[in-house]
């Protein structure tokens, strides 16, 4: 007796979910009680499962497809790489890969030369973190409890939120508090005070640790999965000067806000800081193949003229990779899909978004720019206490069934759709959000 074997193009949603649940070890899961959503395929701002229900996808996948699901030029590009060279050591010159290099230059602030390739954004803040303790001689990293920078060695332990762990590489790192005026830990009453009073508990910080035993803060530009905290007026100005003041290195975190996602290029360039690196990855080729890297300037680069880097990866600069750079930054410059991003946040997602706080309680502040916003759900208004994980639950059950894959983080709801969405898709989300938001609170 033969039996046969469903193909992948006649599989039902319930054998794709079951397959993978059986065989694949899901991350940041409890293994027993998953049930993993089947995506089978996407095109733009749209993901469909395997019985072909489409979705409009409000997630961008962990905030990741700036340019869209399957975009035809960087789909190319991969396949034409792929006809001419798969694999290439990192010790080898590569012309796709410099060219690469030069187009993630070109982005950075001025004085910024190299690129250090990784695999992903994890990595990258890994390598970060060793180059400044190598470039000054000392050892501590500060960064935030609100934030999240990956989940390996350092990474995870420089990460502020539930998953940071303490494990053999928590040498030397200090977490300290950054500015979220809605849940203000400084008594703050207005974006001045909160700004203010973060600056002067991180620079109390510095100081008990001892200036001189600090390598670098590393921070989100802005905060992403912690809750995309914009940072107030004068922050990360200020946290450059007490850099400055104590010899410390800044390092921007732009897995997530960069390439498009705030309407800016990189994030930072919105608020008139020049860091000392910047990790990246994730839009910078929407992760069509896994890479992420560290931007380097001139001072720290040429430290290591004479000295040896002690990094590298078999697949850094993988050549796959860097052609879907290339082509993703090329085509975000031909279709203008980072002024589409901030157009789109400024003219439609924030005006309809504080529309829809105008309107249900169970908003407590919406926040945000380009296609990277926030919205609090709260039990009530007054307290802010967050809506219990029940309700969240429901909720993002309700928005499913109607078509929107969304995106939450705790109590929030993450409204972060690919940066080419149209003001018409952006809409129609948003309008699907405002109905589940009425069925919600009948
Ligand atoms: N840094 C930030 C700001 C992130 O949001 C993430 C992932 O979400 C990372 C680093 C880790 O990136 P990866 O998952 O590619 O290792």
């Amino acid at each position: 007796m033969t039996t046969s074997t469903p193909t992948a193009a006649t599989l039902t949603n319930a054998e794709v979910s079951n397959a993978d649940r059986s065989r694949v070890f899901h991350s940041w899961s409890a293994q027993g009680s998953l049930a993993p959503m089947a995506i089978a395929g996407g095109s733009g701002t749209t993901v469909w499962d395997a019985e072909g229900n489409h979705y409009l996808d409000f997630s961008s996948q962990l905030v990741n497809v700036n340019i869209g699901h399957q975009h035809p030029k960087v789909v190319a590009a991969i396949q034409a790489q792929a006809e001419v060279l798969t694999t290439v050591a990192p010790a080898h010159a590569n012309a796709v890969r410099a060219e690469a290099a030069q187009l993630i230059v070109d982005i950075a602030p001025e004085g910024f030369e190299k690129v250090f390739f990784t695999n992903g954004g994890a990595d990258a803040n890994e390598n970060a973190i060793r180059m400044a303790r190598l470039f000054t001689g000392r050892d501590k990293i500060l960064s935030t409890y609100r934030s999240y920078h990956g989940n390996t060695g350092a990474a995870v332990v420089a990460t502020g939120d539930w998953r940071r762990i303490p494990n053999e590489y928590s040498r030397g790192h200090v977490h300290f508090f950054g500015p979220y005026l809605y849940r203000s830990e400084f008594w703050a009453t207005s974006p001045e005070e909160e700004s203010a009073r973060a600056l002067h508990h991180l620079e109390r910080v510095v100081q008990a640790e001892g200036p001189d035993s600090i390598a670098a803060i590393l921070l989100e530009t802005v905060p992403g999965t912690a809750g995309i905290l914009t940072p107030p007026p004068g922050y990360l100005a200020g946290v450059r000067e007490i850099a400055d003041r104590y010899g410390i290195l800044l390092i921007l975190d732009e897995v997530m806000a960069g390439f498009g996602r705030t309407g800016e290029w990189l994030a930072l360039d919105a608020f008139g800081v020049r860091p000392d690196l910047i990790t990246f990855a994730k839009g910078v080729n929407s992760g069509y193949v896994p890479i992420g890297g560290v931007i380097i300037p001139g001072e720290i680069a040429h430290h290591f003229d004479d000295r040896v880097f002690p990094g590298g990866l078999t697949y850094s600069g993988h050549p796959l990779a860097a052609a879907s750079v290339v082509a993703t930054i090329e085509a975000m410059r031909e279709e203008g899909v980072v002024d589409n991003a901030k157009r789109v946040g400024a003219e439609v997602i924030g005006p309809h978004l504080a529309r829809l706080a105008g309107r249900h309680d169970v908003i407590g502040e919406v926040r945000g720019s380009g296609v990277f916003w926030a919205v609090e759900l709260v039990e009530d208004r007054e307290t802010r206490v967050p809506l219990a994980a029940a309700s969240i639950g429901a909720f993002k059950s309700d928005l499913l069934t109607r078509g929107l894959l969304p995106f939450f983080a705790d109590n929030r709801l993450h409204v972060v759709p690919p940066c080419v969405i149209t003001a018409e898709d952006a809409t129609r989300g948003l309008d699907i959000i405002d109905d589940a938001l009425a069925a919600f609170s009948v």
